[in-house]
């Protein structure tokens, strides 16, 4: 896919939709292929993914996580062992029906998820409460057969992690479940600079098998949500169906309590949602593959600006992703749209009246500010602005995620927001699955998520009337 292919990137507010592919197309992150529901990822998407990989992978190991990796396969005896899980996965399962030639005795599904193949060797694996907790973590593909498919957001295959862990008790399981939740939190935070609301899922949304499932939920700009990451205590479900059980202190044999945790390439698509514009894609410093992009200005003195950004380039390239655009076949405002388009975070610009100067500019992706800057103080201030830019775009997407969620406690009302402003509402919510389902029914919003933070106090629930203690958020989502 050449930029050709998208001339000019569709406005946002004309065609949400179409804009965001427009961007994922001309900045080269993915292309659409062959596959259905499937996409490439190029190399300028990929290197994002490694870099959220980087960030997200030190802080599984530092809580105390180790990767190892399980066969993509998954015999179907397995997986229909525990059975709201099989039933939950049923509609999206694809399978392997030949190898070869032959047809197998047995189909085999390609994994939507890892629990079923990972629980038949924790079942072998542990025997006695010291070999617990068990905390493994997978990087992975999954397939999910999924109906209407969307880049990064919802692909039949996408890339993953997948936490699988085993405790001793209950308590060790639920505090796992939300530590590995709070990174998620933390991490889509401060290094996408996405905000989220923390949660729980309800009975209708929880994971297929789960005891529990929490969620960070974030706003897309178009104003609808989009489940960022999930954790799940999966409480003893799958470890009754595959026999995990373990020798305890106390001499008798237990099953052990389980949880499991995952985000994929989803994140890619809501980084590309919350903080895009007209111009394209807007990337987070801390995961732009190329977080200063130099552009020499060499109209006139062609030599000495091109040997002056070189010399900046060598001596800057230690502590930043940084990169060239010395081509000489493109204009300077060719190349400014081109690294705006995308989203690199700073330009760096550097001409012969510059070098007389001394100084360099510093263009900011995130407010177009210009900023002439000291040769000689080009790396300690390249090293606050991008610091300055993560921090500035998260208050951006806060402020944005703020002014679009209402509190509302009126049916009618509700149903006139979700259609016209959409965002996220905050009412009251009686807990039972009934009143949650005639919303959906009605309104088309979905339940994302029973907020930790509960600020409003008691009311009444918002379908039937009766008394609620729980304040909770409906959107509409991807
Ligand atoms: P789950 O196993 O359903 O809890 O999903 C784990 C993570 O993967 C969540 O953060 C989901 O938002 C994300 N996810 C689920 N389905 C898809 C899909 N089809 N494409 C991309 N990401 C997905
Ligand atoms: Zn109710």
């Amino acid at each position: 896919m050449e930029n050709e292919y998208v001339k000019e990137i569709t406005s946002k507010s004309q065609d949400f939709s179409q804009w965001y592919v427009d961007v994922i197309l001309k900045a080269e992150l993915a292309d659409y292929s062959p596959v259905r529901g499937c996409m490439v990822i190029r190399p300028y998407g990929y290197a994002v993914w490694e870099n959220m990989q980087k960030l997200l992978d030190a802080r599984f190991k530092s809580t105390g996580h180790k990767n190892a990796y399980f066969p993509l396969f998954i015999p179907e005896s397995l997986l229909k062992k525990e059975a709201e899980h099989v039933e939950g996965f049923a509609p999206e399962v694809a399978w392997v029906t030949h190898g070869g030639q032959e047809e197998l005795a047995e189909r085999i599904a390609v994994r939507p998820t890892s629990e079923t193949i990972i629980c038949s060797m924790y079942s072998k694996w542990i025997k006695s409460w010291r070999d617990l907790p068990v905390l493994i973590n997978q990087w992975c593909n999954v397939v999910r057969w999924e109906k209407s498919t969307r880049p990064f957001l919802r692909t039949a295959e996408f890339l993953w992690q997948e936490g699988h862990t085993a405790h001793r008790t209950e308590e060790d399981a639920e505090e796992e479940t939300l530590k590995m939740l709070e990174i998620y939190r933390d991490f889509v935070e401060t290094d996408l600079a996405l905000p989220v609301i923390k949660g729980r899922k309800s009975e209708n949304e929880k994971f297929a098998g789960a005891l529990r499932t929490y969620t960070i939920e974030a706003m897309m700009s178009d104003g609808k949500a989009l489940q960022a990451g999930t954790s799940h205590n999966l409480g003893q479900h799958f470890s009754k169906v595959f026999d995990i059980t373990f020798l305890d202190q106390d001499g008798q044999l237990k099953n052990v309590w389980q949880t499991s945790w995952g985000v994929s390439t989803r994140l890619i698509g809501a980084i590309i949602m919350t903080h895009g514009d007209d111009r394209g894609l807007k990337l987070p410093p801390k995961i732009a593959p190329v977080q200063v992009i130099i552009v020499p200005i060499s109209s006139q003195k062609k030599d000495m600006v091109l040997n002056k950004a070189a010399e900046i380039f060598a001596r800057l390239k230690q502590d930043f992703r940084l990169e060239m655009d010395d081509r000489d076949e493109y204009t300077p405002g060719w190349k400014f749209n081109e690294w705006e388009m995308k989203g690199v975070p700073v330009r760096l610009e550097v001409g012969p009246k510059d070098i007389e100067k001394h100084q360099v500019i510093l263009v900011r992706r995130d407010t177009g500010e210009k900023i002439s800057v000291d040769e000689s103080e080009i790396n300690s201030k390249l090293k606050s602005l991008l610091d300055e830019i993560q921090v500035n775009m998260f208050r951006q997407a806060k402020r944005f995620m703020d002014e679009n969620t209402r509190e509302i406690e009126d049916f009618e009302e509700f149903k006139k927001v979700i259609e016209e402003k959409r965002g996220f509402i905050k009412t009251h919510w009686c807990e039972n699955g009934d009143c949650e389902k005639f919303i959906k029914e009605q309104t088309g919003a979905t339940l994302r998520c029973i907020p930790f933070e509960q600020d409003a106090g008691p009311g009444r629930c918002i379908v039937c009337g009766k008394e609620a203690n729980k304040v909770v958020y409906f959107a509409k989502s991807y």
